[in-house]
């Protein structure tokens, strides 16, 4: 079967959502939201602690609270929506291939499509720790799965590895459900996870988290029965002699996310080595005209407020791009780049016209923890704009405002700085 679509918005999560709805909202008539799962919200369905929608809603909300605002939204909309439906395939001429078990193969001609993939977990073999095979490494976010939707305990005694959000959320869920989380164990020497969830998930329940460590070696032949944990240098180069062996029946890795992006690459769309997600403009699109990406799938976001407003940009930019001009005229094209101490910043790319809005936001993460410091924005001339900071954690992304008024005319670059120590 073959079709033909206005706009393709792939998956279902907070971004797909939100991406569909703004789309709607600017007078696309035509919008097909294709999700794998058989319910929309994505990760967020099995997310039930609150902390959700501070800034977006400016209430506290779980996970599936805050998605059902949007699937509410959805419903009286004339947005179609193909649940349980895998999209396998997408080229460079927008040619989508989906495939579920009603419709079979479906091949949909788009004239633009928005990527809201989202990401997923690394696994132990991403990180090739050495030992048996048993039952009970798992990821966090399997463990969540289980727990919150499955309705199944994972383990009774726990040793979390890594301390992104994800992990402390864990160490707190299972310790509510009364299993003896032995600790959170983070090989940096700060946490990765957001300081709210490290003293709300940690802290308050007395969980100890040890910087500068990690998992060694895991032992067990059915089942998890020990792992060995070792200190590590400024280096990350284990210290074989501070060995000491821990007994527990799990290990769950919290050890980063993956963006999705087997099908930007099946499409040939270029990705930034550090993000895994897809170079794009301030609007949000990718180099390939008419395609765009939003949420999880273009960066890893610490909170799903900031999923939902960039998925908003992205949905009113293909709105545009399908209402308006397909050919964007560019005025102004300008590289953004990451300086001195910081890891990397979306979108990568400027391209200034005269309907560009009159703010745009940078968004980035530092490489080190920094206090009292400065972030500059500059072009290859001199400062445009300089924002102060009393804290800044790799963790937490971080953004900045930059009115477009301040860029230079015939500047062709923008890097974004972190000035510590007074310089
Ligand atoms: C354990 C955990 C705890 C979190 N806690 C918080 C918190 O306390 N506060 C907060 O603000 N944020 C939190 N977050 C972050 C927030 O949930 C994410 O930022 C947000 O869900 C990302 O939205 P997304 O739509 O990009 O991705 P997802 O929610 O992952 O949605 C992506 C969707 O795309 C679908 N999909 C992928 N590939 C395909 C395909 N080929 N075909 C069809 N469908 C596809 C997937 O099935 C999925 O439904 C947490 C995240 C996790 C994992």
């Amino acid at each position: 079967m073959k079709t033909k679509r206005e706009l393709v918005v792939v998956g279902g999560g907070p971004a797909g959502l939100a991406a569909a709805l703004e789309a709607h909202k600017k007078g696309v008539k035509d919008i097909l939201l294709i999700e794998r799962d058989e319910y929309l919200g994505g990760i967020l369905q099995q997310c039930i602690h609150n902390g959700f929608g501070l800034d977006y809603f400016n209430e506290e909300l779980t996970g599936p609270e805050y998605a059902e605002r949007f699937i509410d939204e959805l419903k009286d909309k004339n947005i179609d929506v193909q649940l349980k439906t895998m999209v396998i395939d997408i080229n460079e001429e927008k040619l989508i291939t989906a495939l579920s078990s009603k419709d079979g193969i479906e091949f949909i001609e788009a004239e633009s499509i928005i990527l809201a993939m989202g990401c997923r977990e690394r696994t132990r073999e991403a990180i090739r720790i050495p030992g048996t095979r048993p039952a009970g490494v798992m990821t966090a976010g399997a463990a969540q799965r289980y727990i919150n939707i499955e309705g199944y305990l994972p383990g009774r005694e726990i040793v979390i590895l890594g301390s992104g959000d994800i992990g402390l959320i864990m160490a707190r869920r299972l310790a509510l459900e009364g299993a003896d989380v032995k600790g959170v164990f983070e090989i940096m020497p700060y946490s990765s996870g957001l300081v709210r969830n490290k003293v709300q998930c940690l802290d308050d329940f007395g969980i100890p988290l040890y910087l500068q460590q990690t998992v060694a070696k895991i032992y067990g032949q059915k089942r998890v029965e020990a792992v060995d944990i070792v200190e590590v240098d400024d280096n990350l180069n284990q210290i074989t002699e501070t060995k000491k062996t821990i007994q527990c029946d799990t290990l769950l890795l919290s050890v980063g996310l993956i963006p999705e992006n087997e099908l930007s690459q099946q499409a040939n769309i270029s990705l930034d080595d550090i993000t895994g997600g897809p170079i794009v403009d301030q609007t949000r699109e990718t180099d390939i005209p008419g395609v765009f990406a939003c949420g999880n799938v273009l960066q890893v976001h610490d909170l799903v407020d900031n999923v939902s407003e960039e998925s908003e940009i992205a949905g009113k930019a293909a709105a545009e791009y399908l209402l308006n001009d397909q050919e964007k005229e560019i005025e102004q094209a300008l590289e953004v780049s990451a300086g001195e101490n910081i890891t990397y910043v979306v979108p990568h790319t400027l391209n200034l016209n005269s309907k560009t809005d009159p703010i745009i936001e940078l968004f980035f993460r530092v490489k080190d923890p920094a206090e009292d410091c400065k972030i500059s924005i500059k072009d290859n001339k001199e400062e445009l704009a300089s924002y102060t900071r009393p804290i800044v954690e790799p963790g937490e992304i971080e953004s900045v405002k930059l009115p477009v008024k301040l860029i230079n005319k015939d500047s062709n670059e923008i890097i974004v700085e972190l000035i510590t120590g007074g310089e």
